[in-house]
């Protein structure tokens, strides 16, 4: 089963992905954090990247399907053997990429089994990223309102925290933007083809993931 899981900037999709993919060891591909670390890498195109990561608008499609392709391809006859599948967070972000996503899961004989979007207010979009913290020592993310960190500016290891660039508030609202204009047509896609579900994402995690669980029959 191949999931994509969609929902605003903040509405906590990294985090149930993360439950899905411990309990059933999905294979999880986070399309923001690839692109963080090729911004930090010495690919050829890192500030290239880096620019759009920052400003908080889509890298181009094309950059995104060689990513997408690379990783796919890199992990299908693993995954079939175990009978595992992807977990696609933040990606697709357009039509354009949803139909390029399809059409490169078709060549290993797959598809996109159901959509999840998790639906948060842009208030709470807002609140949830201004107080996202990551851990610049062991990659962990915290959120001072929902998940505090043990210290102010201090993870669990003993990291400094800081906050992504492009959490500051002008670019959480150029991405919750973009986002939305977006999405709109992703979700009627998913929609007319019959795998989407919405799920109120302004409940405990918990409740969440169960729901998550259930709608997927697993
Ligand atoms: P996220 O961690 O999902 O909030 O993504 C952070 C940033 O990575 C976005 O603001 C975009 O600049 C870039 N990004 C992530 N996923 C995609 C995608 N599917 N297509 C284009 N750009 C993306």
């Amino acid at each position: 089963m191949n999931i994509m899981i969609l929902g605003p900037q903040g509405s906590g999709k990294g985090t149930q992905a993360e439950l899905l993919v411990k309990q059933f060891g999905f294979n999880y591909v986070e399309m923001g954090e690839i692109l963080r670390s090729i911004a930090n890498s010495n690919n050829p195109k890192a500030e290239e990247i880096k620019g759009y990561l920052n400003s908080g608008k889509l890298v181009p499609d094309e950059f995104v399907r060689t990513v997408a392709w690379d990783h796919i391809s890199k992990k299908e006859s693993s995954l079939r053997e175990k009978k595992k599948g992807f977990i696609f967070d933040g990606y697709p972000r357009s039509v354009a990429q949803f139909e390029q996503l399809e059409d490169m899961l078709r060549r290993f004989g797959k598809k996109i089994d159901k959509l999840i979007y998790i639906t948060i207010p842009e208030e709470e979009s807002i609140k949830r990223l201004s107080a996202r913290r990551d851990c610049t020592k062991c990659g962990r993310i915290w959120n001072q309102i929902t998940n505090p960190p043990p210290g102010p500016e201090t993870c669990e290891c003993g990291g400094k925290l800081t906050q992504r660039g492009d959490d500051q508030p002008e670019a959480i609202k150029n991405r919750l933007g973009i986002f939305h204009a977006n999405t709109g047509p992703i979700l009627k896609k998913a929609r007319e083809e019959g795998i989407l579900t919405e799920v109120d994402g302004e409940r405990p995690i918990e409740a969440i993931h169960e729901e998550i669980v259930k709608e997927l029959g697993l």
